[in-house]
């Protein structure tokens, strides 16, 4: 009988009972020297050691194969043997003879450095090996870039061994280009083995613990939704999903699994446009502002019309910290705010003395609107999304010495709105501008919630 058995990160009582008693039953044990060292209480008296040197492994599974005809053969393997172990190769050595290979499970090292650091795995995750001796970096190096899209948590084995030591560094930087910087990992060494050592960072401050990462060390990288709770690493489980307050108290089983679908979708986007945005000489917040315009178009040539003059983001951010008023040329713009600032957006287009004065001064409503709400407009927030005769009207309050703290301008349309902007561009007001025909109401509103969500996020 050929069984090939798992025994766990190290500490025997994590060993299960079965591979115990394989163990105990054994006349001949086959392993790496580190195992079978691990294992050396239970070892029978009589069993016969065979010990394996890396890179035997082929040799050995044969070996095993031919001696299990007569004898009660266990081959040791770290963790589960399944899982990057012999348990593999043995069955493909064995092929169709008659022996009966067992495969005996075992708790693998993800899981042993997942209870030490917490409860990172608690929700969809994958394992990913560093190693390349046996896969070849390239398609590594793919896995994780898709990966590293895919917004969940990822187990890193074989991070690093004493002839290897750039992968984990390439592993670093695909990881960083996806995802923030912030993101929790939980490193490992030596879980329940003699030697333990553990710690918790971020994804940017990884490099500060290369030092202490060995062959024998598990890293977990967390995702958005890992946290550090009290020095434990978590991820949720999406128990926090069950009341949303921003969509009101909806029992998630209304909701189904849309949710965690469009967070997922979510995630996915985030890491594809940070990517992008990462390639323009932007400050964090404008590339934070930017990247929601692609976002909300799903157009990267965005990036090439967004200007921000006069530090526009962080007056923005001022003025809704100090619960300034928006005011916005549509109700569409309007509509699309975050309902968090929603009680401090006016739009004045449909207002009775808008259309008045519409008729009676020859201009545009949205335009009209602007003129009904001059005295609003000095020192708060405007939003132009649609028309660019609103541009223009607040190009004439300028000239009576109405200013607004900051102007984001986005109108659309062939007609007047490149110019308009431009004419925006050189008024000295702080202002966000799409440059060009192109805009419109997304746009508008992605500058605006954008700024909206860093003025909340800055102020916690
Ligand atoms: N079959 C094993 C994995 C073998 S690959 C299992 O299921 O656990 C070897 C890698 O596993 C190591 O490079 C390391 O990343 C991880 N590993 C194994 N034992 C570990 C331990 N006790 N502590 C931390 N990581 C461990």
């Amino acid at each position: 009988m050929l069984s090939v058995v798992g025994i766990g990160p190290g500490s025997l009582d994590l060993l299960t009972e079965r591979a115990r008693t394989r163990i105990s039953s054994a006349d001949v044990i086959m392993g790496n020297e580190r195992y079978i060292e691990l294992i050396k209480e239970i070892i029978p008296t009589n069993a016969e050691l065979i010990i394996g040197k890396m890179g035997t492994e082929v040799e050995r599974a044969k070996k095993a194969v031919e001696l299990g005809n007569r004898k009660n053969v266990v081959i040791v393997s770290g963790g589960d043997a399944g899982i990057y172990g012999m348990a593999g190769l043995t069955l493909e050595v064995s092929g169709d003879s008659d022996i009966g290979v067992e495969v005996v499970p075992g708790i693998t090292a993800a899981s042993a450095a997942a209870a030490l650091l917490g409860a990172p795995l608690s929700n969809d995750f994958a394992v990913v090996s560093l190693s390349d001796l046996l896969v070849p970096w390239i398609e590594i190096e793919k896995r994780l870039e898709g990966l590293a899209t895919m917004g969940i948590a990822v187990t890193i084995y074989n991070p690093k061994s004493k002839a290897r030591t750039t992968q984990l560094e390439r592993a670093h930087e695909i990881f960083m280009r996806f995802r923030d910087g912030e993101t929790i990992v939980g490193i490992v060494k030596n879980a329940e083995r003699v030697g333990y050592y553990s710690e918790i960072t971020t994804l940017s401050d990884l490099p500060d613990f290369y030092h202490q990462i060995d062959m024998s060390t598990t890293i977990i990288i967390g995702c958005s939704g890992t946290k550090n709770i009290g020095g434990r690493m978590v991820t949720r489980r999406g128990y926090e999903r069950k009341y949303d307050y921003d969509l009101g108290d909806i029992d998630s089983h209304e909701r189904g699994d849309s949710v965690a679908a469009g967070a997922r979708v979510w995630e996915q986007s985030k890491a594809i446009v940070a990517d992008i945005v990462s390639k323009y000489p932007l400050s964090e917040h404008e590339r934070r502002v930017a990247g929601r315009v692609v976002f909300a178009n799903a157009d990267p040539s965005f990036m090439d019309l967004i200007v921000f003059k006069h530090n526009p983001i962080e007056k923005g951010i001022q003025c809704i910290q100090d619960g300034q008023t928006i005011i916005t040329d549509i109700e569409m713009v309007k509509a699309g705010i975050s309902k968090r600032y929603k009680e401090n957006v006016k739009c004045f287009v449909n207002n009775p003395k808008t259309r008045e004065m519409a008729v009676k001064e020859n201009l545009t409503r949205t335009a009209a609107g602007f003129r009904i709400a001059k005295e609003l407009i000095r020192n708060n927030i405007v939003v132009v999304g649609n028309a660019p005769s609103t541009c223009l009207e607040l190009s004439a309050l300028l000239e009576e010495g109405i200013k607004p703290a900051l102007i984001i301008a986005t109108p659309v349309g062939f007609v007047n709105a490149a110019e308009s902007k431009e004419d925006m561009l050189s008024t000295g007001i702080p202002c966000i501008v799409i440059r060009g025909p192109r805009g419109g109401t997304p746009s508008a509103v992605a500058i605006t919630n954008a700024i909206i969500e860093l003025s909340f996020v800055e102020e916690q």
